[in-house]
């Protein structure tokens, strides 16, 4: 076998190109070539990218031109107790970021949700999306096709479903901009977050569109689908899976553990993430929902460029009045106490236990502390689980910074921290 010397040396002189190593080498003297010729290029001493924890061949359908790895510190939060339609019972979130603080303020928040009782969560709404796009001559030609779809959508989640064992067409919606047809497939992918398994069923579908209408396919992806891009569609329609978590948490919880009440998360919420949000015609709603989701997604081999429409969030919090017996009194006085209603809905999450960078070890691993690795039985439910543990975090990260703000604590929580 060749070593990371002569590798660096066939390639300076020619004979092999970077790409090329791993047909010469295993996986880690590739990497090792890479870096020594990086270093000599470049003056960057690479030592620790080099250091990485596990075998290069097993990222081999994750990464090309491997030199190494970037390491990110990963924690862990919880355990809070969730009641969700996969999820049931205690669970951890493993979070990987660089952000000090958040893991902090995400812990700070589940506990007081599990000392509320726990989160409930449900995922609401199932589909991956691919939207390819067609030219006809015209929009009589559209129309046709439209029609001919509308019609025939059998057939096309026959075609679809051939090239899967898996996943399960939920719906195909056309879109006519003048000569451009647009359909946008949605899929139930299971466990796996399913990109690859859409645009692979998909396209077996457009075949058939193309034999039976005057519809010709120009792209795949005709960007309504629409992959990590910020867009109002899968705000409004979903993408992969709508997940909503909500609790009521006791107004003596409230100012015995986050100093502060309902009320006062309430306006906070409603002044910053509603009517903030609004003005500055932002897509989402929320605080800071993509510092969970983008840590979770590190954490556990998520696809991290899809933390532009996972993120997607509206957070509402709202008072609720309860009614209770008057604290020190003799006579059965009720006295009024304010808990606050406090829920995140994340329209897009696009999650996956299966597949993609989940078979990556530390990711998989970090699934185990979730419990979700692989596939669900039945099918789906561990992806499932996985976004309703996320929504349950991204809640706990809403609640924390709310209530750090409606009290005034952010910023001594940073000093505090060392920021
Ligand atoms: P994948 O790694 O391509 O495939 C997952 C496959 O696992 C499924 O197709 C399925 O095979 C199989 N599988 C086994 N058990 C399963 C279960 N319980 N539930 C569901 N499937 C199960 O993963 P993917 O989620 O489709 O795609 C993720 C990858 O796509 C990521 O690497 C991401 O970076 C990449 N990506 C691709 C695009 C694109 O446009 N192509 C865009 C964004 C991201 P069967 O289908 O045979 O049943």
């Amino acid at each position: 076998m060749t070593d990371a010397d002569s590798l660096a040396r066939r390639v300076r002189e020619g004979d092999l190109r970077l790409h090329e190593l791993e047909d010469h080498a295993d996986h880690d003297t590739a990497a090792s070539a890479r870096r020594q010729l990086l270093e000599a290029d470049t003056d960057a001493d690479l030592e620790a990218i080099g250091s990485y924890g596990f075998d290069a061949e097993a990222a081999e359908s994750a990464i090309e031109n491997m030199i190494g790895a970037a390491q990110i510190p990963m924690g862990v939060t919880g355990p809070v107790s969730i009641d969700g339609g996969a999820a049931s019972g205690e669970y951890y979130l493993p979070l990987a970021t660089t952000e000090g603080a958040l893991l902090a303020s995400v812990n700070r928040g589940l506990s007081v949700l599990d000392d509320a009782g726990g989160v409930t969560a449900r995922v609401t709404k199932h589909g991956m999306t691919r939207a390819p796009v067609f030219r006809v001559s015209g929009v009589a030609d559209a129309a046709e096709t439209v029609e001919w779809v509308e019609t025939n959508g059998d057939r096309l989640a026959e075609a679809a479903e051939e090239t899967t064992s898996h996943g399960e067409v939920i719906g195909i919606e056309p879109y006519v901009v003048g000569d451009s047809v647009f359909l946008r497939f949605a899929y139930d992918t299971k466990d796996a977050m399913g990109m690859n398994m859409a645009t692979i069923a998909t396209e077996a579908a457009c075949r058939v569109v193309e034999d039976e209408t005057p519809a010709s396919l120009v792209a795949l992806s005709g960007n309504l689908c629409s992959d990590k891009k910020p867009a109002a569609i899968n705000a409004v329609e979903g993408r992969g899976r709508s997940v909503t978590a909500d609790v009521v948490i006791p107004g003596e919880l409230l100012e015995e553990r986050l100093h502060t009440t309902a009320a006062a998360i309430v306006e906070a919420n409603t002044r910053k993430n509603l009517i903030g949000s609004a003005k500055a015609g932002s897509l989402g709603f929320n605080a800071h929902a993509a510092n969970v989701v983008a840590a979770a997604f590190l954490a556990t081999g998520q696809d991290e460029a899809q933390v532009v429409e996972a993120a997607n969030a509206i957070t509402t919090m709202d008072t609720r009045e309860r009614e209770q017996a008057a604290e020190a009194s003799e006579s059965g006085d009720s006295e009024t106490v304010t808990d606050l209603y406090a829920s995140v809905s994340l329209a897009s999450l696009e999650v996956g236990t299966v597949g993609g960078g989940t078979k990556l070890p530390t990711q998989a691993e970090a699934l185990d502390v979730v419990g979700v690795r692989g596939g669900g039985d039945p099918a789906g439910s561990n992806a499932d689980t996985l976004a309703e543990v996320i929504a349950a975090g991204a809640l706990a990260g809403e609640l924390s910074l709310l209530a750090a703000l409606a009290s005034n604590h952010l910023a001594s929580a940073h000093e505090d921290l060392g920021r």
